[in-house]
């Protein structure tokens, strides 16, 4: 046996834990080994019975003087009770629904226990404890000590994990590999990686515990750094074709806006451009705030591409989204001649807008021979570019909207046909983090549009106590008079139904606002008068695109909906948002919301409801009425709810005990600085065979997700 045996081969594991197993994506013992518990339990306080105390988390080690399973005749559930027993006294254990317990632990078994004592009408037991058998000098594994718990998703419990784990680790530890270059390991102190093993799964103590978690979060960073800075490397090495600056024609397209561009938007434009003139391919991700006006730097870059005959391939995540495009990129640059194609899901028709603003339809099939043969000049639309069919014909430049972790792939998937690399314009409205624009996002280049244009009046934001709720209805009704329109967000889509089994978090979950529930409600009883629409994710895209539709056509006065309107949705004439169970959202998030409104000159309103008292919940919220800047807003979502919650960052792998690594800005540039120092002493890294083989596997990973 060695590290890359399959789980099949190993004979304590049954075919259905196999199956788990590879549910978890765990298909050696190297993925088993580097399966990481989440968290850890500290059953180490290993006390004489007389010395526990009431819901005190302890572990006691005595002879179990009787043991019998009984079931409750009312709840037909199995009660397991038994005494145990040492040298200072004697304490009874309840188990509940646990009947095979009696299987393995029999009177006058030494056993260990850990958990907690309660009191109830039946006096003090210890409830549910975990077990353990063996004497006081036995090697602990699930008790009397800290105890790994593993995240138990399909069905695999932690004490399984650590029973299979165990014995593996003992047999197989010598042929554990470090795969951090020595100079590190010895440069920062570094817990060597077979340590780091054993104390991550089985730590000895709080502190090499930490010690461990702290070796694999450098492991991580490293592998990410190293990663993203090849891909970087990599692609600096392609060619792609250089696309000089059309001075006169940008002076001319800025000229003819309605507006003066910011100065943010001159100075993206112009990394962007100049990224163009490269005989290189661009790589950027253009970073700019709800209504920071990516689009008319998207269309900058657009035209200077299309000026020397190449063509640009501009990709929206919605079809409503890509129907906004292409009708705003028309507008934008309908004196520059240029031929525009929108191209969206399976039944969907295909327009080419040609000169001026004549909109024509054509059939897939002719919009496709025009993509093929670089009569159209701009292709925007939604994945179903990506098609086999759409081959273009000179494609030059692609602009991702809103999907920048995937870019690189999609390119490649858009320029199969070519053997010329087109530039990469991503455009993203989620601010990031610093930390994660050197990690997660570290093969981009980064373009920040940090002003919002001038004269955008500021939105009110305010936090809505439930007894303020019908003043608020009013205010909508008095808005929605005055012919502004108005978002209703919810947290989630149908109502629950009143199932009592529900655990406490599914509870606090059903108490939520559904969409579907706020929609009747609003309709029938609250606003009967107005015209009230919805819409959320399970709807088919049609519908969603009709209601859409109504809503940006004023037809609708007020849409309820989930967060499914979050990205790119522009409805000038909306002006308020509300927000139900905000608390339910990520500041960033919420930040996004409120972008949705105060498009147009009137004055906006963001409004958030919140039934939770939590005092967190209000220093959150706080944070949002007094901050306008998305930037800081993120950063505060990454302090405060973590890194899981960022686009990009689960796709990594990165366990949940590491996670928090993202956040350590310092610990972001040490790793950062040392796989630049590997890489400029091996680019190829051929003098790490251990690293690169890593690495293989960590690409093979992103690529599949
Ligand atoms: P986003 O960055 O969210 O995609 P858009 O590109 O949709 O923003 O721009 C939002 C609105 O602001 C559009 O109606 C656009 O025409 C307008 N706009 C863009 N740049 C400016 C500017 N410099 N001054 C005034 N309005 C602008
Ligand atoms: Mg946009």
């Amino acid at each position: 046996m060695n590290l890359s045996t399959p789980i099949e081969n190993i004979a304590r594991i049954g075919p259905v834990f196999k199956k788990k197993l590879k549910k978890l994506g765990i298909k050696t013992i190297q993925d088993l080994f580097f399966h990481f518990p989440h968290r850890y339990e500290d059953f180490s306080n290993l006390i004489p019975i007389s010395e526990i105390k009431i819901n005190e988390i302890c572990t006691v080690h005595g002879k179990i003087l009787e043991i019998k399973t009984t079931r409750t005749w009312k709840r037909r559930m199995f009660l397991t009770q038994a005494v145990i027993e040492d040298k200072t006294g004697a304490i009874k254990v309840i188990w509940f629904n646990q009947p095979y317990l009696t299987k393995t632990l029999k009177k006058g078994n030494n056993v260990f226990l850990s958990g907690k004592a309660i009191i109830s009408k039946n006096g003090v037991y210890l409830s549910n404890p975990i077990h353990e058998k063996g004497d006081l000098s036995s090697n602990l594994t699930h008790t009397g000590r800290l105890i790994p718990v593993y995240p138990e998703t399909a069905g695999l419990s932690s004490r399984w994990l650590r029973y299979i784990l165990k014995p593996l680790l003992t047999n197989l530890e010598n042929q554990i590999k470090e795969t951090l270059p020595e100079q590190l390991i010895k440069e920062y102190n570094l817990m060597p990686v077979k340590k780091a093993l054993w104390q991550v799964h089985f730590p000895s103590s709080v502190e090499l515990s930490q010690k461990a978690q702290d070796r694999f979060s450098f492991e991580q960073l490293f592998y990410i750094q190293l990663f993203v800075l090849r891909e970087r490397n990599r692609l600096n090495q392609e060619k792609a074709v250089s696309l000089p600056i059309k001075l006169k024609t940008i002076q001319d397209f800025v000229k003819s806006l309605s507006f003066k561009l910011t100065d943010a938007q001159k100075k993206s434009a112009w990394q962007i451009l100049k990224d163009l003139e490269r005989p290189r391919p661009m790589n950027r991700l253009l970073e700019g705030d709800v209504g920071s006006g990516k689009t008319v730097v998207a269309a900058i870059a657009a035209l200077n591409t299309i000026k020397h005959g190449y063509q640009t391939a501009f990709m929206a995540p919605t079809e409503v989204l890509s129907k906004q495009h292409f009708q705003e990129i028309a507008k934008l640059l309908q004196d520059f001649k240029v031929n525009i194609g929108l191209l969206t899901g399976k039944q969907d028709q295909f327009r080419s807008k040609k000169l001026k603003n004549q909109v024509i339809e054509i059939s897939r099939k002719k919009l496709l021979e025009k993509i093929a043969s670089n009569e159209m000049d701009i292709l925007i639309g939604t994945h179903a570019l990506i098609q086999d069919k759409v081959k273009f014909g000179k494609l030059g430049l692609v602009i991702l909207d809103e999907q920048h972790r995937f870019g690189v792939e999609q390119r490649a998937k858009l320029c199969k046909s070519q053997d010329i690399i087109p530039h990469l314009l991503s455009m993203t409205a989620t601010p990031i983090p610093r930390t994660l624009a050197l990690t997660v996002y570290g093969d981009l280049d980064l373009s920040l549009i940090d002003e919002l244009p001038k004269g955008r009046k500021k939105i009110i934001t305010q936090v809505i106590k439930p007894g303020q709720r019908k003043k608020t209805y009013a205010f909508i009704k008095k808005e929605v008079k005055k012919k502004r329109q108005v978002f209703v967000i919810c947290p989630r889509i149908e109502k629950s139904n009143n199932n009592e089994e529900l655990s406490e978090a599914q509870i606090s979950w059903a108490k939520v606002k559904a969409v579907e529930e706020e929609y009747e409600k609003l309709s029938k009883e609250i606003f009967p008068d107005l015209n009230i629409g919805i819409l959320h994710g399970k709807m088919a895209t049609k519908e969603k695109e009709n209601i859409m539709r109504d809503f940006k056509n004023k037809k609708t006065d007020i849409l309820v909906s989930t967060s499914v309107i979050e990205v790119g949705i522009d409805v000038p004439n909306a002006t308020v948002m509300m927000i139900e169970g905000a608390e339910r959202f990520g500041l960033a998030q919420l930040h996004q919301f409120r972008g949705r409104v105060g498009r147009a000159g009137y004055q906006s309103y963001c409004l958030l409801f919140t039934d939770s008292p939590a005092k967190k919940t209000h220093q959150r919220l706080k944070a949002l009425i007094s901050s306008e800047d998305g930037f800081a807003l993120a950063e505060k979502d990454l302090e405060i709810r973590g890194p899981g919650d960022f686009k990009g960052t689960r796709q990594w792998g990165i366990p949940d005990l590491m996670m928090s690594c993202l956040k350590d800005i310092s610990l972001v540039e040490k790793t950062r600085e040392s796989a630049k120092q590997i890489l400029i002493q091996d680019p190829q890294l051929k003098k790490h065979p251990a690293l690169r083989d890593k690495l293989s596997r960590f690409r093979q990973r992103i690529h599949l997700e």
